[in-house]
């Protein structure tokens, strides 16, 4: 396949060629083998890149453990320092890196952008964090003891991400780790190398002029082979992992098989309440964003909409008309909401749920067509009529899709909420404060984002992201989940000169 030119000056600005090493661990290397980077968009080639195998990575781990010395014995504000110049590096290359998120992954610009932009945030929060995590000081029940919580480093953090955010998960996870004390390996999406290897190059140049290890970031590009090594390396003492249910149930096993800590972000299956006293101006808006948005392909887009039926038949007119005027196309072009999806696969999932759909006694009331006159993986978003509990509803179809139903009562639409196996973001529309707190109370929705009159996707960093059952149960991002980056030693000082024991015992 031929190397397309026409961006060649934005992989230059970004220190890619047109042939790239995707291992990184103080110098690039890679001995596997040579992975094509092809824009979803029209299918061309962006570059290529030398990704790693396992014997690659072995290497890159005894790295990484020298570097773990040097790191985690930096005083934490020297390392929120670090991150404090990682985040100038970001920033520089803003636009260019956002570019290449929309031309590799196939979102839109403001959302290949906004992508890099959260990552900058994320680096701002640990640059503050890194001079604030402080352990408690606890009563002592024993005279003349001093009872407290000392937190250290944990080690080594492997992140494993998927394609959707091939910068912000990373970020997520690369800024708390690192003032955290503990250096990173990261293995990202097969099919967002280039992604992967221009943020650790911009990583990378800070590490170099500050002197200090590169493999502190290190990077090995690569497969499920190369995701499992990581899993399996006891050296790897937190395995961050983002992906699908299906993978992240084996990542967990092998971690949890050696002890191992893990943090799993998988697959969602959210979902929009909107009750007859809603602003349906504002849940209009915000079921669009979050069922058309990132073309259905975020772990947090909505995939079901649950109208109450006093709103029912005008809410979805609005939807569709809203539907009908969504320019899906060139995601670098301004005004195009629905970009590609990502891949071939994709395209084929698409058509599979449109098919089972149908088999299962639902209806398409819009969409349904994949766009096979142009050039890319385009698709048109669908809006499907079905029962709430078909087994179509009850997986995550990675693309947009969105199932309509209607409801009476609240209770039953927060039950219907509730009966799938994922739990990772719901949101309620209403203006009844006796509906909003029945749904952030134990009555209401069980995920691990719940909303109100905000769609479900979008979160913001300073909260911890992430949601319960199958969707894995990790938190990352904001609020006190850098505590997962770090080991809590509970330390007991004596300084009366005896020995008095705990629960009052006597052993002499
Ligand atoms: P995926 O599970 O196919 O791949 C994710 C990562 O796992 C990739 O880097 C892949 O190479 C790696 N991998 C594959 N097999 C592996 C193995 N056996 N061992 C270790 N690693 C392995 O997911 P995807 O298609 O890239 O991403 C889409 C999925 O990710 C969706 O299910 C989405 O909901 C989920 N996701 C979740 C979140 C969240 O925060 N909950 C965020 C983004 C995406």
């Amino acid at each position: 396949r031929k190397y397309s030119t026409t961006h060649k000056d934005l992989l230059a600005a970004l220190d890619l060629g047109e042939e790239n090493y995707g291992v990184y661990n103080g110098s690039w290397g890679g001995s596997g083998e040579v992975v094509e980077s092809i824009s979803p968009i029209d299918g061309t080639v962006l570059g290529r890149v030398r990704v790693g195998t396992t014997k690659d990575l072995a290497e890159t781990m005894e790295k990484v453990e020298e570097a773990k010395h040097v790191w985690s014995q930096l005083p934490a504000p020297q390392r929120g320092e670090i991150v404090r110049q990682m985040r100038d590096a970001l920033f520089a290359k803003r636009e260019d890196l956002g570019k290449l998120v929309s031309l590799e992954m196939g979102k839109i610009l403001p959302e290949g952008s906004g992508e890099v932009q959260e990552y900058i945030d994320m680096t701002d929060y640990a640059v503050g964090l890194s001079r604030m995590f402080s352990g408690k000081i606890l009563p002592s029940e024993r005279p003349g003891h001093f009872m407290a919580e000392q937190w250290n480093p944990l080690g080594i953090v492997g992140v494993i991400t998927a394609f959707n955010f091939p910068v912000a998960v990373y970020g997520w996870n690369s800024a708390i780790s690192l003032v955290c004390g503990n250096p990173v390996i990261w293995k990202g999406s097969p099919t967002t190398n280039l992604t992967s290897v221009a943020v650790t190059k911009l990583l990378s140049s800070v590490l170099s002029r500050n002197a200090l290890p590169g493999s502190i970031c290190s990077l090995v590009c690569g497969g499920a082979d190369v995701g499992e090594a990581i899993a399996e390396d006891s050296r790897v003492n937190l395995v961050s992992f983002t992906g699908s249910t299906a993978v992240g149930r084996r990542v967990g096993q092998i971690v949890q098989e050696r002890f191992g800590k893990c943090l799993l972000e998988l697959g969602g299956n959210n979902a929009i309440i909107v009750m007859d006293d809603a602003d349906q101006v504002l849940a209009l808006r915000s079921v669009l964003f979050a069922a058309v948005g990132t073309a259905g392909q975020r772990c947090t887009t909505t995939r079901r909409l649950f109208l109450h039926e006093a709103i029912y038949d005008e809410f979805l007119e609005k939807l569709v008309k809203a539907y009908t005027q969504v320019k899906i196309g060139n995601p670098l072009e301004a005004g195009v909401l629905c970009g590609p999806l990502h891949t071939k696969a994709a395209v084929n999932a698409y058509r599979k749920g449109i098919k089972d759909v149908l088999d299962q006694n639902g209806e398409i009331i819009f969409g349904g067509q994949v766009l096979d006159d142009l050039k890319g993986n385009y698709v048109v978003p669908t809006l499907t009529r079905i029962s709430h509990d078909a087994p179509v509803v009850q997986n995550e179809i990675f693309v947009p899709i969105l199932h309509v139903f209607k409801f009476t009562e609240l209770d039953d639409a927060i039950a219907m909420n509730n009966s799938v196996k994922q739990g990772l973001s719901s949101s309620l529309f209403t203006t009844k404060p006796e509906n909003i707190f029945k749904w952030i109370g134990p009555a209401g929705a069980d995920s691990g984002i719940v909303n109100i009159n905000v769609p479900t996707n979008g979160a913001e960093i300073g909260g911890a992201f992430g949601g319960e059952k199958e969707t894995g149960g990790g938190r990352e991002a904001g609020s006190d989940s850098w505590k997962q980056y770090m080991r809590r030693a509970t330390c007991t000082i004596n300084y009366s000169g005896i020995l008095p024991l705990a629960q009052g015992i006597k052993f002499e």
